[in-house]
């Protein structure tokens, strides 16, 4: 056959590099510090309620296209809990779609509010399957970059580069915060700039906020929340990276009746429905108390440092991130330039598996010098890496 198997809109992909990496990683016996996925399971009850609602016969045949009521009640009793004083919430029978984690809410939105040719923009280095969602549903990506500044050890969105970045072609903005790889965290000011624009450009907003309660220094604020957003905004979260359970792939969109009801015209012909059971368990962790999410990012916060002072003492420039499961770093300072070659030799050379941060860029020379490693890992595992890591 002379033609091509795979699509040209997706020919361009090849394998995910968290694939790769964590293939490396078990070939090589590498600590594993490139997926982002905790080596610890979350709350015993929570696995237990999946137990139960297994034993139980709860979620074994197809669960309701929308999702289980239980937990689109859940979902919309968190951002009340959490959001509320923000003016945000939720009719879960309308407003809350269950969805096969993030990556099929993110999917499902873009194939169903994208017409082929429209722009989408989205906060580069950028997570890899918003340029695979974009491009299956004809959309044409615009990235507007975050930089690096070694000044301030972070990195940072110009407003004016995302006002200019704006056509009349542009339908979505896509968002991240807090932000993987960087660990940005948008600020207040930053987030009302972008709705402002988002409503003046009269667009619509599709925001990750899966790290929603990993944020380490300042607060996550929905963009939703923001004057006139709500009727544009789409916002995805997931039980993956708030109860570590990322095996389970149970997440949520909220939205207006009109968007969820569009994204589920989309979601409905992927998976249509997915997780009977572990749907009544993410329902049940849901309403955890306050402790429970204070604990995780403590637990989180206090990782963080450990992995970045070993970085910081094996030679790495460390971003230091104010949210997410990653540090971004710049191998410059150890002599390094290409974080691909950088990311194939360290299993080998340190017994580290790391992420070249390059694979988030469409500017791949942008991204280059730079490498994310997760610290979601048990102390000790973390300490070893530290250790290997400063005899490179
Ligand atoms: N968005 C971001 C920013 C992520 O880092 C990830 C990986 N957890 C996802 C989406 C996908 O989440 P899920 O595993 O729930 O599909
Ligand atoms: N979100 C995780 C990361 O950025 C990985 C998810 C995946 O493997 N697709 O590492």
């Amino acid at each position: 056959m002379d033609r091509p198997l795979l699509n040209r809109r997706l020919a361009e992909f090849g394998t995910t590099i968290f694939a790769e990496m964590s293939a490396l990683a078990v070939r090589t016996g590498s600590i594993n510090l490139g997926q982002g996925f905790p080596d610890a399971d979350g709350p015993e009850e929570v696995r237990e309620a999946a137990v139960r609602a297994l034993r139980d016969g709860r979620g074994n045949q197809y669960p309701p296209g929308p999702g289980i009521p239980e937990l689109r009640t859940a979902v919309a009793a968190h951002q009340q809990r959490f959001y509320g004083r923000l003016g945000l919430s939720y009719d879960p029978d309308t407003e809350v779609l269950i969805t096969a984690g993030a990556t099929e809410a993110l999917a499902a939105s873009l194939l169903a509010l994208l017409e082929p040719g429209d722009e989408v923009i989205a906060l580069e280095p950028y997570y890899d399957s918003y340029a695979a969602g974009i491009a299956l549903a004809g959309g044409r990506r615009v990235p507007v970059t975050l930089r690096a500044d070694p000044e301030s050890g972070s990195y940072r969105l110009d407003l004016d580069e995302l006002r200019d970045a704006i056509t009349d072609k542009t339908r979505l903005i896509l968002l991240n915060t807090p932000h993987n790889p960087t660990g940005t965290v948008l600020s207040r000011d930053e987030l009302a700039e972008i709705a402002r624009l988002a409503c003046e450009r009269d667009l619509l907003v599709l925001t990750d906020e899966v790290y929603e309660h990993l944020v380490f220094e300042g607060e996550h604020l929905p963009l939703a929340s923001f004057p006139g957003m709500r009727e544009r905004t789409v916002t995805i979260g997931s039980a993956g990276k708030t109860f570590s359970f990322t095996g389970w792939k149970v997440g949520w969109v909220t939205a207006t009746a009109e968007l969820v009801s569009a994204v589920r015209s989309a979601k409905q012909f992927l998976t249509y429905v997915s997780a009977g059971p572990f749907q009544y368990a993410v329902a049940e962790a849901l309403a955890l108390p306050d402790s429970y999410f204070t604990e995780l990012r403590d637990d989180l916060r206090t990782k963080r440092d450990i992995l970045a002072t070993g970085l910081t003492d094996a030679g790495f420039q460390v971003f230091r991130p104010s949210g997410t499961y990653f540090i971004t770093t710049d191998i410059r300072p150890l002599g390094h330039d290409d974080g691909f070659a950088f990311c194939r030799t360290l299993p080998e050379r340190a017994g580290v598996v790391a992420i070249p941060n390059a694979v988030f860029y469409d500017h791949k020379d942008q991204g280059a010098p730079y490498v994310r490693f997760a610290f979601c890992k048990r102390t000790d595992v973390l300490q070893e890496a530290a250790d290997r890591l400063k005899r490179l």
